[in-house]
């Protein structure tokens, strides 16, 4: 079960214990936008659910990118529209069932039958409405965009800009509570898509997992992420082992080590 926050008039985050994941909604006058849709079925359902305790507005979705947390709960709201960029759609044609059993393999393994067996029952649903760079979803008296910055947390990230609200929805480019994942990731270009979301001029900024940041926040992950860019330069270049990289890290070593 997940909770709401009222970040700003209609714009609201629902937050999750299970991976500490941080969901969206986004109400105009005619229309609602949810911004991911959680890992499974069930999640989705709990999250349709409680999108329809807020407000009776038709929805679209919008998926930040296509990590199973973030996408694998969309068919709990299809048929409607669905943004995502545009490679988003192509990783889930080419990974998202590889990914469905990874994941569900991963819970079982924890001994946790019961998420395993909900993401085992996903049916992926793609998305339909594709971004390259940029597009404006009309919320009703209300335009909301979504924007991509170029490679960093995967190739494929749309951050979701509300700008009468002041409020950024980053999806896993900023990390609270838990370092940034670098599992699919772009260091070098990372710390660039950072410099845009900061450029939006956002007071508030939603990660994709853990609490409401400020721009601060946002600016010192920034830094970090440059740091760790920095050092991957260093190994390239041969002036540094990975060992020593690893150890000079601002993130622990099993995040680190995945770049
Ligand atoms: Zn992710």
């Amino acid at each position: 079960m997940g909770s709401w926050i009222d970040v700003a008039d209609g714009v609201l985050v629902r937050r999750y214990d299970e991976l500490d994941l941080s969901v969206g909604l986004v109400v105009g006058s005619a229309r609602c936008l949810v911004i991911d849709t959680g890992g499974d079925a069930g999640q989705g359902a709990e999250l349709a659910a409680a999108v329809r305790e807020v407000t009776p507005l038709p929805w679209s979705v919008v998926l930040t990118h296509a990590h199973f947390d973030h996408s694998f709960g969309t068919e709990a709201f299809t048929p409607c529209p669905v943004w995502a960029h545009d490679r988003c759609r192509t990783r889930l044609v080419a990974a998202g069932e590889g990914q469905r059993e990874k994941w569900a393999r991963h819970y079982r393994e924890r001994g946790e039958h019961e998420i395993a067996d909900r993401i085992n029952a996903v049916r992926i649903a793609l998305p339909d409405n594709l971004v390259d760079d940029r597009a404006v979803v009309d919320l009703g008296g209300r335009d909301v965009a979504l924007l991509h910055f170029g490679p960093a947390h995967t190739d494929h990230d749309l951050v979701v800009h509300v700008p009468d609200a002041g409020v950024v929805f980053a999806g896993d480019l900023v990390e609270h509570g838990a370092p940034p994942q670098f599992g699919d990731a772009y260091p070098q270009e990372w710390p660039a898509a950072l410099d845009a979301i900061l450029a939006l001029d956002a007071p508030i900024v939603l990660p994709g997992h853990g609490e409401p940041v400020d721009r601060e926040f946002v600016r010192c992950q920034r830094a970090e992420l440059a740091a760790v860019a920095e050092l991957c330069r260093a190994v390239a270049a041969g002036t540094l082992t990975a060992e020593q990289a690893v150890a000079r890290s601002p993130f622990p070593e099993p995040f680190t080590e995945e770049t």
